[in-house]
């Protein structure tokens, strides 16, 4: 992998993270985005996240100055592409804003540039043929708060060149992520293809009173001894962020008990601001839930 510069397009809430990480890694880095408004709120963005990488990774104000000036920004894209090695999108989750985008992007960088998607939900597959050069294309996802959370799951399609998918797993070991190998696609990758079913089922239990969210998680804690149940790590994800979900899931199936799930999350949780850690409240409250009370676990 001899990747140098590498551009971000799209820098709301992940590409600003991506951006600043892979700067801080010592990479010179690109910021595209489609005008100088949404620029102006990357750089504040970026800069909000010198504050967690102090406090978090302890960096000093002159490493993080020199990652902050390792970074330009433009609104140019056959400019921000010109020298990229890798582009990694991470623009809006909507098809056809995904799909117009790789076309022009395809047109406009250099032959050697590799293209990633950051989607969470899209597959590679979708974008393959719009990009114009599959085999130097895939996925590298990342999560929320890339400095501490730091997976990057990598994701071919069946187009994706091996040396391009090797290239890219050692470039997400290169900033500082832990690379994780996905050899086929996967809608939801491998943390929510587990996740997103034990949530789901954690919220029928209560949906269907089989029992409470303390009793549920306790299970599920003392059982396997992880340090959260799905109703603890409900709350980390926010109420309303689960409300999507189901709600999608109910119009998408017309299952009724989702229909259900989704009424009871509206008027029980996020009508009465219960929106989860965030908030101070969610199925428990904080800054001390009763989950991390030692006598928890013992009855
Ligand atoms: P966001 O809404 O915060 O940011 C999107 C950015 O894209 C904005 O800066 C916007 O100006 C810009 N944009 C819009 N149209 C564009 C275009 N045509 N070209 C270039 N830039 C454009 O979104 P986000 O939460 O950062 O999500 C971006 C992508 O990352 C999505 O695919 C999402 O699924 C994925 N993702 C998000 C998270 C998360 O926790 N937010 C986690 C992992 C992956």
């Amino acid at each position: 992998m001899d990747y140098k510069h590498v551009t971000v397009a799209g820098s709301g809430v992940l590409g600003s993270q991506i951006a600043f990480q892979t700067a801080f890694k010592g990479f010179d880095v690109t910021v595209y985005d489609i005008n100088d408004e949404a620029l102006l709120g990357a750089k504040e963005r970026i800069n909000r996240l010198k504050h967690p990488y102090e406090k978090d990774l302890g960096a000093t104000e002159e490493e993080l100055d020199a990652a902050y000036n390792r970074i330009s920004f433009s609104s140019d894209l056959a400019k921000s592409v010109a020298e990229a090695d890798l582009v990694i999108e991470a623009i809006p989750e909507v098809v056809q804003i995904k799909k117009d985008f790789y076309t022009k992007l395809g047109k406009l960088a250099p032959e050697k540039t590799v293209f990633a998607t950051n989607s969470s939900t899209l597959l590679p597959s979708q974008f393959a043929e719009a990009t114009g050069r599959p085999e130097k294309f895939l996925a590298l996802h990342f999560a929320n708060n890339i400095w501490v959370n730091n997976t990057a799951e990598v994701m071919k399609h069946p187009g994706t060149d091996m040396n391009v998918f090797d290239d890219v797993m050692a470039f997400s070991r290169a900033i500082g992520m832990v690379a994780l190998p996905l050899y086929k696609e996967q809608s939801g990758y491998i943390l929510n293809s587990l996740l997103v079913p034990l949530l789901e089922s954690a919220q029928l239990l209560l949906l269907r009173e089989v029992s409470d969210p303390e009793t549920i998680d306790k299970t599920w804690m003392i059982a396997t001894g992880a340090p959260f149940g799905p109703f603890g790590i409900l709350d980390i994800v926010g109420i309303e962020t689960a409300y999507n979900i189901v709600q999608a899931k109910a119009k998408a199936t017309g299952n009724e008990e989702f229909a259900k799930l989704a009424e009871l999350m509206k008027t029980e949780y996020i009508d009465q601001g219960k929106l989860g850690r965030e908030t101070g409240e969610g199925f428990y409250t904080y800054p001390n839930p009763s989950f991390a009370q030692p006598d928890f676990l013992k009855n």
